[in-house]
């Protein structure tokens, strides 16, 4: 991959990709190394993102950016990082569907003309508000996403010599949808989420500073100490006087239940919870609603594993890791056609025939998004010798597309739109199929339901999706 450090490049907004599901950093301290932190930062976030990584650092005089396409590990060389001085940084690790190669869809997004740098992860479904502002102010949206737009109008603000916060503030009711932010001038840190803190943003304790992260289990890897998450609706701002928080519009949280499904690391706290003992409930929660006579319980790795394990240790029946994961493959969800996520999956995943051979299987996974990863799986079970493979899902069925910042495909493409569950079941050839309940998901995040988007589930969409709307069809379940 080709790498860039931009020291002092004139400000351009370009076509920055569509906003996707992301993981950002930030971290600001006297005595911190910010980019480096951010680096490890980034590092443990990588989950939240593989297409490419960026950080932008201040020392107080300037910014200083580097980003490229690849993994956080092949993104930054150590040469890089002395590059990026300074004790004030944030960090973007980007996941896209679409979007080709080219560095100008990185973020941070950086505007040298006020030298403040942007990152966000969420998605805005409509921008009509914010675009006819940005417009006004004759800023050319011709090649904007939603990210270069709100960056596009703190800059107006920006313009209109107001601090960075109150910049962000004074844009806020332009941002329709989903975002968790940082962003950072030559002297401060910002973090902001929308006031249903659709994604995660939690902050953390360093030495004399502080330290934002989408997940918690980058504050581990950094060192950090959490303390609490960003509120929804709220902003922060960390400086040499510490955290100084505004409460911008009322918060009404509604976290997108999809983090503890399937998005978050299992070693991180949503709100107050592990996400790894939430999909061990999903899977007691099943032990309760479908029993299965079985030998062993098998995982998909790594979506599948907790949920398993609750299952398993709830049904009294052995735990297996009969399917084993090439660490090395990603993206297997994201491309483009059938076929080709098929050969990928043959990559990624092989079995254990020993493991499986006359036995009665149940497979775990977190969810059936298309149906491609378990139809598969089934043939390559039965294909090394298992008398019967149950499916269970630790989700109920994906009936509607997400329209706040994780991919998912067209509501045409998601198979539980289309297909009753006797009808997944049967195209996937398995002998039986079980969904986790609505009701059962919620009970076993041990959090009321209100609290949660449950937007993919059951098409509510607590943030406004605009003309979105009529993408979706509304299903009876
Ligand atoms: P599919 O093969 O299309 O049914 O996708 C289901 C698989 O994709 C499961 O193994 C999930 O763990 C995984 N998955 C679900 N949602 C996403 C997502 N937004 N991005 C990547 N993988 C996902």
């Amino acid at each position: 991959m080709k790498a860039s450090t931009t020291k002092s490049s004139k400000f351009t907004i370009d076509d920055q990709i569509l906003g996707e599901k992301c993981g950002i950093f930030g971290v600001s301290g006297r005595g911190l190394e910010a980019a480096r932190l951010t680096f490890y930062g980034l590092w443990a976030l990588q989950h939240r993102g593989q297409e490419s990584s960026g950080i932008v650092s201040s020392d107080g005089k300037q910014l200083y950016r580097h980003t490229a396409h690849g993994l956080v590990a092949n993104v930054y060389h150590e040469e890089d990082l002395e590059q990026l001085v300074g004790n004030l940084a944030i960090g973007h690790n980007r996941y896209s569907t679409s979007g080709g190669g080219e560095e100008h869809h990185n973020q941070p997004i950086v505007n040298y003309e006020h030298n403040f740098a942007f990152a966000h992860n969420g998605n805005l479904p409509t921008w009509e508000k914010l675009e006819a502002f940005i417009n006004d102010r004759g800023v050319d949206i011709d090649k904007l996403n939603d990210s270069g737009m709100m960056a596009a109008a703190i800059g107006c603000y920006l313009d209109d010599k107001l601090s960075l916060e109150e910049a962000i503030i004074k844009a806020y009711p332009l941002f329709e949808g989903a975002f968790s932010a940082v962003a950072m001038d030559k002297n401060k840190l910002v973090a902001f989420r929308d006031h249903c803190g659709i994604r995660p943003l939690s902050i953390g304790k360093l030495g004399e500073g502080y330290v934002i992260a989408s997940e918690t289990c980058a504050f581990d890897t950094v060192g950090a100490e959490f303390i609490r998450d960003v509120l929804p609706g709220e902003l922060v701002v960390i400086d040499e006087r510490g955290i100084t928080s505004y409460q911008v519009v009322p918060g009404n949280q509604k976290l997108d239940i999809f983090e503890f499904v399937y998005f978050a690391r299992p070693d991180s706290m949503l709100l107050g919870q592990r996400v790894n003992e939430v999909r061990q409930n999903f899977g007691i929660q099943l032990a309760k609603e479908s029993k299965i006579e079985a030998d062993v319980v098998v995982p998909v790795p790594d979506s599948g594993i907790p949920a398993a394990v609750g299952y398993a240790n709830a049904m009294g029946i052995p735990f297996e890791a009969a399917l084993i994961k090439n660490r090395y493959i990603h993206r297997t969800f994201i491309r483009p056609t059938n076929e080709m996520r098929e050969h990928d999956l043959r990559m990624k995943l092989n079995p254990v025939p020993e493991s499986l051979a006359g036995k009665r299987v149940v497979l775990f996974d977190d969810s059936i998004v298309r149906g491609t990863t378990m139809r598969h799986l089934v043939r390559m079970i039965k294909k090394a010798g298992a008398k019967e493979v149950h499916l269970m899902i630790s989700s109920p069925p994906i009936r509607y597309p997400d329209f706040y910042g994780i991919d998912t495909p067209d509501q045409n493409d998601l198979i539980a739109t289309k297909k009753t569950v006797e009808e997944i079941r049967d195209y996937m050839g398995a002998d039986s199929l079980s969904y986790l309940s609505y009701d059962g998901m919620i009970e076993a995040t041990g959090l009321p339901a209100d609290v949660f988007s449950t937007s993919c589930f059951n098409g509510v969409y607590p943030i406004p999706i605009g003309q979105r709307s009529n993408e979706i069809v509304k299903i009876k379940a």
